[in-house]
């Protein structure tokens, strides 16, 4: 197994937005706000290469809405996760799968484009797309507090592509790695367990978005049930300290990855460090 961190989008999000109920005067100590009060954040997804697979988890914003769509998010131009995908030697023909954690717009966005005959494509030919059923019924019919992240140009084509599959609770359609389903941060998000010989990394996707996100009431606004997302996060660092997991950040910008101790104050960061520096079994 070879696992690759690829940039899809380095961009700007607001901090309240980012850390919810906590006071700027608490979150501004731990994450520098701009004139906007927004906080720097990237969306990092993952190539998964494995028995013949190459699994790529989410895509990122993408290229195919308006300027004011990207003015309010801040998006570094020369970004995207093509270019980052040719970095590492792969093109978009050789991803036989892309797993979507959820289909927020700046996980989905990138998966379609707007081809020279104007019409919408999705960007992966040969790609299997999967998501949970749970969630592909909640995004299609949103709520009126979710739905300005849910475009139906990023979803229509995947389900017109004839290649898209709607996974049920428990399906485990890859090899050696779990998917698990959690609630708070929206309905039915995947969150993957990659199993190498030696090691457990959790794509965390928008479950805990980035380290600063550890402290159990630091759950960010957008999370359409905050207690549910609570008790989520409370079992889970409990399990992650105990199975020594490693956290493999989508959203944070400085910390790739870290591991979990339990301390007097509750689950906190034991260290934070890169995919790349740690050495990683192969289980072939
Ligand atoms: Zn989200």
């Amino acid at each position: 197994m070879q696992l690759f961190p690829l940039i899809a989008d380095n961009w700007k999000m607001d901090g309240g937005v980012a850390f919810g109920v906590v006071p700027k005067s608490i979150w501004s100590r731990l994450h520098t706000a701009d004139e906007n009060n927004c906080i720097s954040i990237t969306t990092r997804c993952l190539l998964i290469i494995h028995n013949g697979r190459k699994i790529l988890i989410d895509v990122g914003l993408g290229d195919k809405q308006s300027e004011k769509y990207y003015a309010v998010r801040f998006r570094e131009t020369d970004v995207n996760i093509i270019k980052s995908l040719g970095q590492v030697g792969f093109c978009a023909d050789d991803i036989t799968d892309v797993l979507f954690t959820h289909l927020h717009d700046d996980h989905v966005g990138a998966a379609t484009r707007i081809n020279k005959n104007g019409n919408l494509e999705c960007l992966f030919p040969k790609a299997q797309y999967w998501v949970s059923y749970s969630h592909w019924d909640w995004a299609l019919n949103p709520n009126k507090r979710e739905g300005a992240a849910f475009f139906k140009d990023n979803l229509i084509p995947l389900m017109e592509s004839g290649r898209l599959h709607l996974l049920e609770e428990g399906t485990q359609p890859f090899e050696n790695i779990t998917l698990r389903l959690y609630n708070g941060h929206t309905r039915g998000q995947i969150i993957p367990l990659i199993y190498t010989s030696n090691q457990t990394i959790v794509y965390m996707g928008d479950f805990i978005p980035t380290q600063y996100n550890i402290p159990i009431p630091f759950i960010p606004s957008v999370d359409i049930e905050p207690l549910v997302s609570l008790i989520e996060k409370e079992q889970f660092l409990k399990e992650a300290a105990e199975k020594h997991y490693i956290l493999f950040f989508e959203h944070d910008v400085e910390n790739e990855c870290c591991t979990i101790v339990q301390s007097a104050k509750g689950a906190v960061s034991e260290r934070s460090f890169k995919l790349n520096e740690i050495e990683l079994y192969d289980n072939l």
